[in-house]
C-alpha cells in the first residue's frame, strides 16, 4: 500500500501541475495524452506526490540516481562550488573540472586517461564518434540493433531503438548490426557459446561486407540498458576488441548508463576484461545532481589531438557545479563501498528475489541481469515467448504493460517499464529491505500481468 509521507497539500500539486500542463513541452509524449505526477520531494530510494503518496523508484530516475536522492554530502559540494565559483568557460584549468576528470581517469579501464567533458550522453556518444572518425580518417558506424545512445542527431541515427524511427534521418555512414540476446536469438541459436560464436561470425560478415577500411568506429553499450539488459556472453566483447583491432576501427563503449556502479564494478567493462578505445558515460558519473557526460579517451586517440585541434566543443564543457558534485558523488562511492553494495544487491536480494517471482508468475518469460541493473521480460506465452505486448506497442495494444505499470505504483513502486518489460534498476544504495519491498510490489502487479497471458 501507499505509504503517506510529507504533509499532504492537493492544492499545491494541482497548482504545480496546471502550470506544468499550460508551459511544459515534455520529452517523448504526445502532450495532450500525458497526466505527468506532480512530485513534491526525494529521499534516497524514494520520492512523493503533493498528495502524500510515497514511491520507491525502482527506475533511479531514468536510471540515474544511483546514490538515491538529496545525498547530504553532493548537496553540500554543489552548495560549496556555488557559493565559490558557480560557473566558467571551458578553456580554463579548474580545480573541480581537473580533480573530476583525475577521479574517473582513475576509474576508468585501461589508458583511457583524457576526459573530454559534455552536459550528457548524447554528446558523450556525438563527441566518441566525431573523434573516431578523425582519428581514422573513416565514415561508417556500426551499432546494435538492440541499443539507445541518445536523441541528438547522429546519437538517434546510431540508436537502435524504435523511438529512432520518427527521426531517423537515415544518415549515411551508420550501418546495424545483430548483437547476441540468447532468449531472442537473431541467430537461432541455443546456447551462449553458440550465440556468441555466431553474433562474432555476423559482425565479421557485416565488417568485411561494408569495407573494413571505410568504417571509423563499432559502438556498442557494454550492457545494453534501455534495450533490455542484454548481458553479453562471456568472449563477446573480447571478439569484437578483437575484430576492431584488426581492422583498425575504434571501439566504443557505450557506458552511459552500465557505467559508475550500476553493475557492480564501477565500469561494466570489467566484468567482461575488455579495454575500449573510447568510453561514454553520463548519468551515474554524478548521479544526475547536475546534467554531466563525458567521453574517456585511450592514448592512441588523444595523441591524434595532440597537435592538432579537436574539432569539437560546449559551452558547459565541464561546468563547475557539475564537476564538484561528480567529485562528492565518486569520492563518496568509493568510501562507502556503494559498488560493492550494487554487486551484493544484485547476487543477494534482487537475483535470487526476481528469479522466485519468475518461477511463480506465468507471464515471466526471462529474467536477466547484474548488479543492481535487471530486466523483467514479461509474455503472453512462455512457451513461445510471445511479448506480453507487441513489439512498439501503443494505445490499446500496451494496455496489459499500462496496467502492470498501474499495479505497481498502486503499491507504492515507481517501475521502469520499456515495451513488454519492467527493469528493476533501484539507487545502488537500496537497502535489502527496499529491494525486498519493491518485490512484493512486483510480485502483486505480476498478478495483473498473469492475467494476461494464455
Ligand atoms: N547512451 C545510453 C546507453 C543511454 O542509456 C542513454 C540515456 N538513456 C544515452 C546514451 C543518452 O543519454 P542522455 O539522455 O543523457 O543524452
Amino acid at each position: 500500500p501507499l505509504t503517506p509521507y510529507a504533509a499532504p497539500d492537493p492544492q499545491a500539486g494541482a497548482a504545480v501541475k496546471a502550470t506544468d500542463r499550460a508551459h511544459v513541452f515534455h520529452s517523448w509524449s504526445a502532450q495532450e495524452l500525458i497526466d505527468p505526477l506532480a512530485v513534491a520531494g526525494a529521499e534516497g530510494s524514494y520520492f512523493w506526490d503533493y498528495e502524500g503518496n510515497r514511491y520507491l523508484d525502482f527506475a533511479s530516475g531514468l536510471v540515474f540516481t544511483n546514490i538515491g536522492y538529496q545525498h547530504p554530502k553532493v548537496v553540500a559540494a554543489i552548495q560549496e562550488q556555488a557559493g565559490k565559483l558557480a560557473t566558467f568557460a571551458p578553456a580554463f584549468a579548474l580545480e573541480a573540472r581537473s580533480e573530476a576528470a583525475r577521479l574517473i581517469a582513475e576509474r576508468t579501464p585501461g589508458d583511457l586517461d583524457k576526459i573530454f567533458f559534455t552536459n550528457g550522453g548524447a554528446e558523450a556518444v556525438e563527441n566518441a564518434i566525431r573523434m573516431a572518425r578523425v582519428h581514422t580518417g573513416r565514415p561508417k558506424v556500426l551499432s546494435a540493433y538492440r541499443s539507445y545512445h541518445g536523441a541528438t542527431t547522429t546519437a538517434i541515427n546510431l540508436t537502435g531503438d524504435p523511438r529512432r524511427w520518427a527521426s531517423d534521418s537515415g544518415a549515411a555512414g551508420v550501418v546495424r548490426f545483430w548483437a547476441p540476446f540468447l532468449y531472442r536469438s537473431p541467430f537461432y541459436s541455443s546456447t551462449e557459446q553458440e550465440e556468441c560464436a555466431r553474433a562474432l561470425d555476423h559482425l565479421e560478415s557485416v565488417i568485411a561486407h561494408e569495407g573494413p577500411g571505410t568504417i571509423a568506429a563499432v559502438i556498442l553499450e557494454t550492457v545494453p540498458g534501455t534495450a533490455g539488459i542484454m548481458v553479453p556472453p562471456p568472449g563477446y566483447l573480447a571478439g569484437v576488441r578483437e575484430l576492431c583491432d584488426r581492422h583498425g576501427i575504434v571501439f566504443v563503449a557505450d557506458e552511459v548508463m552500465a557505467g559508475f556502479g550500476r553493475t557492480g564494478r564501477w565500469f561494466a567493462t570489467e566484468h567482461f576484461d575488455v579495454v575500449p578505445d573510447l568510453l561514454t558515460f553520463a548519468k551515474g558519473v554524478n548521479s544526475g545532481y547536475v546534467p554531466l557526460g563525458g567521453v574517456a579517451i585511450s592514448g592512441a586517440i588523444a595523441d591524434t589531438f595532440a597537435r592538432r585541434p579537436y574539432p569539437g566543443g560546449l559551452t558547459y564543457s565541464g561546468h563547475p557545479l557539475a564537476c564538484a558534485a561528480a567529485v562528492a558523488t565518486i569520492e563518496l562511492m568509493a568510501e562507502e563501498g556503494i559498488v560493492e553494495q550494487a554487486a551484493h544487491l544484485g547476487d543477494a536480494v534482487l537475483g535470487p528475489g526476481l528469479r522466485e517471482l519468475a518461477a511463480r508468475h506465468p507471464s515471466v518469460g526471462e529474467v536477466r541481469g547484474l548488479g543492481a541493473f535487471w530486466a523483467v521480460e514479461l509474455v503472453r506465452d512462455r512457451e513461445t515467448r510471445e511479448p506480453l505486448v507487441p513489439y512498439n506497442a501503443t494505445g490499446e495494444a500496451n494496455a496489459p504493460m499500462a496496467a502492470f505499470a498501474a499495479a505497481c505504483r498502486k503499491n507504492g513502486l515507481w517501475p521502469f517499464v520499456n515495451m513488454n518489460r519492467t527493469h528493476a534498476v533501484p539507487p545502488l544504495t537500496t537497502s535489502e529491505a527496499e529491494a525486498k519491498e519493491g518485490l512484493a510490489a512486483l510480485d502483486a502487479a505480476l498478478a495483473v500481468a498473469d492475467e494476461h497471458t494464455v
